[in-house]
């Protein structure tokens, strides 16, 4: 059974467009079971760089009402498709796939919060404060490579609000796409597990939305994990946008970083599928039976296994939801 961190699947058919790497009628063949849907209100789509080192601009902030109107339309699209939405990890079965409805961005909230039990009624049970750009809670992080994420201020008081709310209700709070500042007062104010759903880790490649060192291990210090990310460019050591020549080890070379400084407990997959461009040799979902046997070759055995594909994350979902 596979649970993964991430994945733009919710956005691509609110769209209408063609699943990319989500074919759900071949979800129980590629043992994925879901994860994290993102409810992602979009911005214009800068393309993917061509060429490093590449600084991209910030987001334009989305008005708070534009935001709530299409999250609600993009969580309808989420009720409409053939899954499970999770309000318990009982939900997570082998044969089916269940969806974790996830706001990412906090843009559709209201600064006073008003709106969030509604939400939290809805469905939403994990909320990034940010996707990158700034909202009334916290700025994200602008894509750019070589960087680090330390890219300006962190969370506002809203911000600070909203953890705490979401430590309240048992909404998990996802630190990825956040800036530096940002994650350390999530660290300060949170009483939950720390989580970054799809972020990989900076040591490897220095992409602004990576992990440092100091950050993973405040992850692993609190029960938390990282879902690594497959997107190609948060892979690679030269951060170049090459899926045809970016092979299955550059997602367990993170994998296995991670796991060698926190721990075999704080790692999981944070795919991305649907909203990035992952390796070529990975393909979509069918390649993730692929992916577990190359972890397998490099040494992981059942146990260890079990844990990066689902037991990791079930464990902090557990620990967080009420
Ligand atoms: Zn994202």
């Amino acid at each position: 059974m596979i649970i993964d961190g991430h994945n733009d699947h919710v956005l691509r058919m609110w769209r209408g467009d063609p699943p990319w790497h989500i074919d759900l009628a071949r979800a129980s063949d590629a043992d994925f079971s879901g994860g994290f849907f993102a409810i992602y209100v979009p911005s214009p789509y800068p393309g993917e760089p061509r060429e490093t080192p590449y600084a991209m601009p910030l987001a334009d902030p989305i008005p708070q009402p534009e935001a709530a109107r299409v999250a609600e339309e993009l969580y309808e699209t989420l009720r409409a498709l053939p899954v499970t939405i999770a309000t318990s990890v009982d939900d997570f079965m082998p044969g089916r796939v269940t969806a974790i409805a996830h706001l990412e961005g906090a843009d559709p909230l209201a600064e006073d919060l008003s709106d969030l039990e509604e939400w939290y009624e809805k469905g939403i049970r994990s909320i990034g404060i940010v996707w990158s750009r700034p909202n009334a809670f916290a700025t994200g992080v602008p894509f750019a490579f070589p960087s680090s994420a330390d890219t300006g201020l962190g969370l506002t008081d809203a911000g600070v609000e909203l953890v705490r709310a979401c430590n309240r209700l048992g909404i998990l709070v996802d630190l990825s796409h956040l800036n530096e500042q940002g994650f350390w007062d999530v660290a300060r104010v949170s009483d939950a597990p720390l989580v970054a759903t799809h972020s990989n880790a900076h040591a490897l490649c220095a992409s602004s939305r990576n992990l440092t060192d100091a950050q993973l291990d405040e992850i692993g210090k609190t029960g938390g994990i990282v879902g690594v990310n497959f997107a190609v460019t948060f892979l690679r050591e030269d951060g170049l946008h090459e899926p045809d020549n970016t092979a299955l080890d550059e997602i367990v070379r993170h994998v296995e970083y991670v796991r060698q400084r926190i721990g075999i407990d704080h790692v999981g997959f944070g795919s991305d599928f649907d909203g990035a461009v992952v390796p070529t040799e990975l393909g979509s979902i069918d390649g993730l039976p692929r992916l577990v046997q190359v972890l397998r070759e490099t040494g992981y055995d059942d146990a260890m296994i079990a844990k990066v594909t689902h037991e990791n994350w079930l464990r902090v979902l557990g620990a967080t939801w009420r």
